[in-house]
């Protein structure tokens, strides 16, 4: 029987092909999800900026964001930079 050694493991950390990140749902990782008051809300988009996921949607017509609930993590990022509190984090 031989050995395995480091030289016998598949290289890992390859992607393939391009744009699989639209495949893979970052969502499922959250434990709390960012909740939108829109009443309180400026439309100020510093949540669409700080957002690493790019999970914000805004939507320029009526003024108003979402999240995108497949991609948010969770973070809490756009929460914590709301200047007007206007996102609340609820476990989910
Ligand atoms: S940071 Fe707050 S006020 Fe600004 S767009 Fe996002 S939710 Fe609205
Ligand atoms: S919780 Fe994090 S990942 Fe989700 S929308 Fe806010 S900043 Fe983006």
């Amino acid at each position: 029987m031989s050995k395995t050694g480091w030289r016998n493991l598949p290289i890992a950390g390859i992607i393939p092909k391009a744009g699989s990140s639209l495949e893979y749902k970052t969502g499922t990782w959250r434990a709390f999800k960012p909740v939108v008051d829109e009443s309180k809300c400026t439309f100020c988009l510093l949540c669409w900026i700080y957002c690493p996921d790019g999970a914000v949607k805004r939507f320029n017509s009526n003024k108003k964001i979402s999240i995108d609930y497949d991609y948010c993590k969770g973070c809490g990022i756009c929460a914590s930079e709301c200047p007007v509190k206007a996102i609340s984090m609820v476990e989910e």
